[in-house]
């Protein structure tokens, strides 16, 4: 085979942001989506391609004996002598990359230290997507408006037949079994009607076509204090560029309907909008509520989609068919044409933040997205994170604040519950983890036919087992963490590994037997009082373990917002965005529980959780209440809801923030050092601790063995970096990290920004 001439051809100048092309027998940059993948040169063939490549478009490449799927990202780098440059063996028909989600992807990687690679594998995360969509075979009538006569044709003519012309006048062309269904007849009726050239086949693509949200379908009637947010929103948006909101609200103040005004904005100006949520699972409302504003369905992105929902998913965004996506933080990769607006709602919550992998906050990112696609991004919180809050006071994001809820429904009252004043009285059933006054509260609450919700963020049944006779304690193999009792599955379960095991009969140190006690309350446990107290209440446990899929949570939502539930026991999945308008009264058990331990966020978070529960209490027009059970009622978390006086707990954790220059005054970075081999990790962490940058600027903490210091098997030893805001964190992290050999069996992760101290 003749080889194309030997220098690379320019790329065609890229004009107007059009992505360079690439012509036969140049030579192209190609990064791989592979954990270490970075960017690889190979030659654009004479035959194979269909002319020339286009930056940003997928294809496949050998890679030693393999074939793998790249992206082009550039021209070549001219590294590799032209002897060894192999010829790229195909491009895809899917649309190229835009170029914004190029420089998106080598902008995290830098950022996260990543490899290029592995973040390119979170926009190109269904290779199927790729290919073009098999056609699908479809039956209709030759002339729908006239159907055949079937007798005419020699065709009994059968209620069945009868019934599939007829669905056949009325609907579009079908696959068999669908036109089957439609018309309420088994396949083979279809199929023989094809055979006997009734019905004739046609090819179609099987491309999903969302409906498109209308951005004039009626809404609300915005108040006017509502109307001047959302217009300053809707001229964010048309304007448009790079800006960020912070919209600020209490809990049912209208903020969702506020920038759903934004979103119908962008929808006319004919762009895609992204909506972030932390927990797609449990947006049931949301998308109730998104239909009725828009009359139509966004597409969702999360974890649980099947193949061909994320494959068509994919190509519809790709396409530019999807006018609005609601995901997950991976939503954020998507390959959006024309993105015009980004929504992360919930901002402060901490599931945007990704731990495995390439380590990044999606909320952080999403703003990094919208700067480099110069649009609005709005982030949109009733208790914003310190880092949010911090910024809009700097001037660098713009606070829009939502006073009231709307319709004047008025906020909860919250009083704090000294539990070493009230203590529990023991019951019948055990153990009591109620506090007098809230009993009271409840019982009255109930009598008057209204909801409550008993919140205690722990789940199972006990989150430790131990022995009355020797002490013994039980614990994870694989994790420095008790084991959770779950009772109603009768087993032990590791919160942190998934590790299970049936509950021994004997103590595994002593052998003594029926000697094992539950220490403390679990969701399941308080169950039980609840049950004890209130026999005649319809109660239910609502945590993660207990819900099953999204349409079990939404069914579930809806059984409550239907009251055909009075006493809800729940963790923090009930903490959020829910609406239950028959809802009067919320008691915490344990309000101080995320106040231990030395994170840095502790207090920001309790708060934060904290106030997400209380405002699920009175939502509708009955007013609501808020009891906190807490053996620390000074603690300033817990004054800071009793008072309402937000802002001076939030200006003394911000001093305390300025004063130690802990994020967003300084920067941190972490180091995990991870292996089975304890040995080898402490010899890792050695040779990092002895070439750990000299900087007096930069202070490097550790090695110290992690909170969790074994994790699924695996020894682990942290470094925390911190260095001040002025400076970039990166290029210290990076030169410090590769002058330290690490072996095959030991993992350094490095975490920019963490948010996880265990
Ligand atoms: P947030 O997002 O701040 O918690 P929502 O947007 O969810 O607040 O609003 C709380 C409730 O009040 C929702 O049921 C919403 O539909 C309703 N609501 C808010 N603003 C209006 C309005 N202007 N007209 C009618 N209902 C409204
Ligand atoms: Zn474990």
């Amino acid at each position: 085979m003749t080889r194309p001439p030997a220098t690379p051809a320019p790329a065609a100048p890229a004009e107007d942001g059009a992505p360079a092309r690439f012509a036969a027998g140049s030579r192209v940059g190609v990064l791989l989506p592979l954990p270490l993948g970075g960017v690889y040169d190979y030659r654009v063939p004479l035959v194979g391609t269909d002319g020339p490549v286009v930056e940003g478009q997928a294809v496949e490449v050998p890679l030693g004996k393999r074939r793998e799927i790249g992206v082009v990202w550039g021209p070549g780098t001219g590294e590799v002598p032209d002897a060894k440059v192999k010829d790229v063996l195909r491009a895809f028909p899917a649309p190229p990359l835009p170029a914004v989600t190029r420089r998106f992807v080598d902008w995290v990687a830098a950022y996260t230290l990543s490899a290029p690679g592995a973040v390119l594998r979170m926009a190109v995360s269904v290779p199927q997507a790729l290919e073009e969509a098999r056609p699908l075979t479809v039956y209709g009538l030759r002339d729908p408006a006239r159907p055949p006569d079937l007798e005419a044709m020699g065709i009994k003519a059968t209620r069945a037949r009868l019934a599939v012309l007829q669905a056949g006048a009325e609907l579009p062309p079908l696959p068999a079994a669908e036109l089957a269904r439609e018309a309420g007849v088994s396949d083979g009726v279809v199929r023989g009607l094809a055979e006997a050239g009734v019905l004739v086949p046609s090819q179609v693509q099987p491309l999903l076509a969302p409906d498109r949200p209308d951005p004039d379908h009626p809404g609300p009637q915005l108040s006017p204090g509502q109307r001047e947010i959302a217009d300053d929103l809707c001229r964010r948006v048309r304007q448009p560029a790079f800006s960020v909101a912070l919209l600020e609200g209490v809990t049912g103040s209208g903020k969702t309907e506020v920038y759903f005004e934004a979103v119908a904005e962008a929808l006319r100006a004919g762009r895609q909008v992204l909506v972030l949520v932390p927990e797609i699972s449990l947006t049931g409302q949301w998308l109730a509520r998104f239909r009725r504003r828009f009359g139509a369905s966004p597409l969702e992105w999360h974890s649980e989609l099947t193949a061909a929902r994320r494959r068509d998913t994919w190509r519809a965004v790709a396409d530019g068919r999807a006018a609005v996506v609601v995901g997950a933080r991976s939503a954020l990769f998507l390959p959006y044409p024309d993105l015009g607006l980004i929504v992360v709602d919930e901002e402060h919550e901490q599931a945007f933040k990704q731990e495995e992998g390439v380590p990044y906050h999606a909320r952080d990112m999403a703003v990094v997205r919208a700067q480099l696609g110069a649009i609005p991004v709005v982030l949109a919180s009733a208790t914003p994170s310190l880092e949010t809050a911090i910024n809009a006071e700097a001037g660098r994001y713009d606070r829009l604040h939502l006073p009231d809820r709307h319709a004047g429904a008025e906020m909860p009252a919250v009083t704090v519950v000294d539990m070493r004043r009230y203590p529990p009285e023991k019951g019948d059933w055990g153990r009591s983890w109620l506090a007098p006054p809230v009993v009271e509260a409840v019982t009255e609450t109930l009598a008057k036919g209204e909801q409550v919700l008993l919140f205690l963020n722990r789940r199972g049944y006990a989150p430790l087992t131990l022995c009355r006779t020797c002490g013994y304690r039980i614990q994870c193999p694989n994790c420095t963490a008790w084991l959770v009792e779950h009772r109603l599955a009768k087993r032990l379960v590791c919160h942190h590994c998934g590790h299970s095991a049936p509950l021994p009969a004997e103590c595994p140190g002593c052998g003594a037997e029926d000697s094992l006690a539950a220490c403390g309350p679990g969701v399941e446990r308080l169950a039980e009082e609840v049950e004890g107290r209130w026999p005649q209440a319809r109660s239910v446990v609502v945590a993660s373990d207990t819900l099953g899929g999204p349409s079990a949570v939404a069914a579930m939502m809806q059984r409550i917002a239907d009251h055909e539930v009075d006493l809800l026991i729940g963790t923090q999945v009930l903490a959020k965005g829910h609406h239950f308008p028959q809802l009067t009264l919320v008691g915490v058990v344990d309000s101080d529980l995320g106040l231990s331990g030395g994170d840095l966020r502790a207090a920001e978070r309790t708060w934060q959780l904290l106030t997400q529960v209380a405002g699920r209490a009175g939502r509708g027009e009955k007013p609501g209440r808020v009891m906190l059970q807490t053996y620390q009622p000074e603690h300033p978390v817990l004054q800071a809801l009793a008072t309402g006086d937000a802002d001076s707990f939030l200006a003394a954790e911000t001093e305390g923030r300025r004063a130690a220059s802990m994020p967003p005054f300084g920067r941190l970075a972490a180091v995990i050092v991870s292996g089975e081999d304890e040995a080898a990790v402490d010899a890792v962490c050695r040779a990092l601790a002895q070439h750990a940058p000299r900087d007096p600027a930069v202070e490097v903490l550790g090695p110290a063995p992690a909170p969790l210091a074994l994790l699924r098997g695996r020894h682990r030893r942290r470094f925390l970096v911190k260095t001040p805001r002025g400076m970039r964190i990166q290029p210290v992290m990076r030169g410090w990290l590769t002058k330290v050999r690490v072996p095959h069996a030991v993992r350094v992760q490095v975490d920019i920004d963490p948010y996880s101290f265990l």
